[in-house]
């Protein structure tokens, strides 16, 4: 009996239909069955863009769109009964899953119902009433049907192979209460809580154990949570990385992968830049920072319950399992120039001014006090001086957190640049070639690209540009950085080679 423990993570686009869960199904069966694996216990997100359609029908419930409402939950159900035909063969198998979703599907539409209610009655108190508070929490609870279906899609697909296989119906994360907001404005958007882990501890080792101990493989749910009063959380969006590894450490697992469709992490986003190439390692300090400015491939709280502990990360094709992908630890790779070339976009820079001199230690911890107070965090720090302080959030806070820095700081002048994006070169060995820096900046140079403002570490240079330069950046970085574009050149046959029959 296999006594160590390590977590399976599944993203959307590997439980995207019926054949790919059937896919996610052998990779699990082929871990349980090798010996020198550590036994599986498997997390999953929704199926692609799932999240987005049940967030939608909250929308709809919300602004009272019922025709619209109706139309999204009829797709959704479609999504996953023809998901049901594909990912398992036996009729009787078959059966009792579709019999499963329709009994999820009633409990869905009870969560709709509440949500209504609670929305009618809110609008009748007043949006400070105790229902409207109960809006986003009763949203997070829709937005939690999307792994709570996956789960029982990959789960009855193991069980179709032959594989011992259970869901795990419960949620497996204590989360703090989250955070609501005053109004219930942005009907689309469930706000995230935070991990409890020794809560979480408890619950996990309760509720996972037994079955481990049975060498029944549990298939969780990513993304979502309860609160210890009883309430359905979630991480926030795209969390269902950072509850894999909330999950793994719960467990003290030996390794947490994250199966998605890429080979691993790539020197860059393959979306935007061609010749991408794979990174075979990496430390945990270069991939929480190629996560945090933008690489989606990681969530970028991914790393926090695990890395302490040095247990690694892999991430892994679920398409292409026989690559072994990238493995993330405490060692990371040799020591070279820039690993990643990532961008972070829809970015404001703030700047505070003051005729005063600036440099008194409490200055600069007031102005990041209040863009705190503002709920944004610094997303880069890009320059200061004795007069001045620059730094960068997401554009979406900047209002707020100019607002509050000009109502609060007296006569310093405060000002704020939308439309930028961050760029960021890294690679633990960035620094230590004194040509890394000067090459990131010619490369823009070359395409006419202005650097408007920048941030250096240990771990590289984040370089501000306007956003719709970002890509063009991107490109011409990871061009002049990391793997240079050999141009295709075409010949134009000459006569006198057309002639000998060359071409
Ligand atoms: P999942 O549904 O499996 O969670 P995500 O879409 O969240 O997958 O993350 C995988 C995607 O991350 C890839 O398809 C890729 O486009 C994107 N990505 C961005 N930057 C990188 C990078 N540096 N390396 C690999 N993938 C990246
Ligand atoms: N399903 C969730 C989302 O789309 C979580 C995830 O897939 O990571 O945000
Ligand atoms: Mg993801």
């Amino acid at each position: 009996m296999k006594s160590q423990v390590q977590v399976l993570k599944f993203g959307g686009t590997s439980v995207g239909n019926g054949e790919r869960i059937r896919r996610v199904a052998q990779i699990i069966a082929r871990t349980y069955h090798e010996p020198a694996e550590a036994f599986p216990v498997v997390v999953v997100s929704a199926m692609a863009k799932v999240t987005d359609q049940l967030l939608r029908i909250a929308t709809f419930v919300c602004t009272n769109e019922l025709e619209a409402y109706e139309r999204e939950l009829k797709a959704l159900k479609q999504k996953h009964f023809d998901a049901a035909e594909k990912a398992v063969n036996a009729d009787e198998g078959r059966n009792i899953l579709l019999k499963q979703l329709e009994d999820a599907f009633s409990s869905l539409e009870h969560d709709i119902a509440n949500l209504r209610q609670a929305v009618e009655t809110s609008t009748v108190q007043g949006i400070h009433s105790e229902e409207a508070c109960i809006v986003p929490l009763a949203i997070a609870a829709i937005a939690a049907w999307g792994e709570r279906l996956s789960i029982m899609l990959v789960a009855a697909s193991a069980s179709d192979i032959g594989l011992l296989a259970a869901p795990v119906r419960e949620e497996v994360i204590i989360t703090d209460h989250p955070i609501l907001p005053v109004t219930h404005q942005s009907y689309g958007v469930a706000p995230g809580a935070d991990p409890l882990p020794e809560e979480t501890r408890k619950n996990a080792q309760a509720i996972i154990s037994p079955l481990i101990e049975q060498q029944i493989v549990p298939i969780a749910a990513g993304f979502i949570g309860r609160t210890p009063a009883g309430f359905v959380t979630i991480l926030g969006r795209n969390g269902s990385d950072y509850s894999a590894s909330v999950i793994g450490a719960a467990l003290d697992c030996v390794e947490v992968t994250i199966y998605t469709d890429v080979d691993g992490v790539l020197t860059a986003d393959p979306r935007l830049v061609m010749n991408t190439r794979l990174l075979t390692e990496l430390s945990y300090a270069e991939a929480a920072r190629l996560s945090w400015f933008g690489a989606k491939v990681l969530h970028p709280r991914t790393l926090i319950p695990i890395a302490h502990r040095n247990i690694p990360v892999r991430v892994r094709n679920t398409f292409r399992p026989a690559l072994r992908g990238t493995i993330v630890g405490p060692e990371g790779r040799q020591k070279s120039g820039a690993a990643a070339i990532t961008v972070r976009r829809h970015l404001s820079l703030i700047t505070v001014e003051s005729t005063d001199l600036f440099g008194a230690p409490e200055s600069a911890g007031q102005v990041f006090a209040l863009a705190a107070r503002a709920g944004a965090a610094p997303v880069a720090i890009c320059s200061s001086s004795g007069h001045h302080l620059s730094f960068v959030v997401e554009e979406g806070a900047a209002a707020s957190v100019v607002a509050l820095l000009q109502h609060d700081m007296g006569d310093w002048r405060v000002r704020s640049r939308n439309g930028l994006a961050a760029c960021a070169c890294i690679g633990s060995g960035f620094t230590a070639d004194p040509m890394s820096a000067a090459r990131a900046i010619t490369a823009l140079a070359r395409e006419r690209i202005p650097v408007i403002t920048q941030g250096a570490s240990e771990l590289g240079i984040t370089l501000i540009v306007e956003d719709a330069d970002s890509e063009r950046a991107l490109r011409s970085l990871h061009r002049d950085l990391i793997a240079p574009v050999i141009p295709l050149v075409r010949h134009t046959a000459t006569v006198h080679e057309k002639k000998r029959g060359v071409l």
